[in-house]
């Protein structure tokens, strides 16, 4: 019987924002997806480290995911050391959801476009699909010439339709449009640094939370 998939965000959330959140939202109305679990970055591989401490990072993604029954926050990256690569989380999820469950990875384009960087990035379509959501600055024009042929001919043979995803555990890759925000945790940050007010970028409680917290203070001259 074809079981409603999970959907498994992943991201350094320094800070979590709109963009984030509308992510997810959409991709679970138009993939359909059970729940969507919120990963926080504990070190990640492939980008420099997050500069804000992970319990930061922890407590913003819970304020914002706080009123919506389908979003689960996850800290499996944050309390095992050894969980600092996506195919390794991965795998940590298949022994908590069992091998029939469908898992779809949600990922920004410019996310799905670095893949090839990624640790075994090929062992990631055994353990779940991918579902690539457009991101401004990254339009789809011109996605065939940014991405590696290896990941251009993954993405030929995998392209799915999203209701295809429920049909099996993993291996499928889906392409959705989703509102265009311009948002990024860069720019919050920069603002903040700058001295200027990032509000109506982010949730007011995750605001409220660098604000107490004194986060992203601006550099001193
Ligand atoms: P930074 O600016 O620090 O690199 P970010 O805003 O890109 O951060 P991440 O935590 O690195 O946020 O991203 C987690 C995931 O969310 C990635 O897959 C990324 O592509 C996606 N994402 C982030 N912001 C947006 C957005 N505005 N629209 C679509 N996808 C987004």
């Amino acid at each position: 019987m074809a079981e409603a998939p999970i959907g498994i965000f992943g991201g350094t959330f320094d800070p979590i924002h709109f963009g984030h959140l509308r992510l997810a939202e959409e991709m679970a109305e138009q993939i359909n997806l059970a729940q969507i679990r919120f990963i926080p970055a504990g070190t990640p591989p492939h980008r420099s480290m997050p500069r804000t401490d992970a319990a930061h990072r922890l407590a913003m993604v819970e304020l914002a995911t706080a009123n919506n029954a389908r979003f689960v926050v996850d800290t499996r990256e944050m309390v095992s050391p050894s969980l600092s690569y996506t195919v390794d989380t991965l795998h940590s999820l298949r022994v908590s959801f069992g091998t029939t469950q469908p898992l779809c990875l949600l990922l920004g384009a410019d996310a799905f476009l670095g893949l090839t960087n990624w640790n075994r990035w090929r062992e990631l379509f055994d353990l779940s699909h991918i579902a690539i959501a457009h991101r401004p600055g990254y339009p789809q024009s011109t996605w065939k010439d940014n991405m590696p042929e290896a990941l251009r001919d993954e993405l030929e043979k995998r392209l799915a339709h999203p209701d295809d995803v429920k049909s099996c555990a993993a291996g499928l890759i889906v392409m959705r449009p989703i509102t265009a925000l311009d948002i990024s945790a860069t720019h919050i940050r920069d603002t903040l640094r700058g001295g200027r007010n990032p509000r109506y970028l982010l949730p007011d409680a995750v605001l409220d939370y660098i604000h107490t917290h004194q986060l992203y203070l601006p550099e001193a001259t």
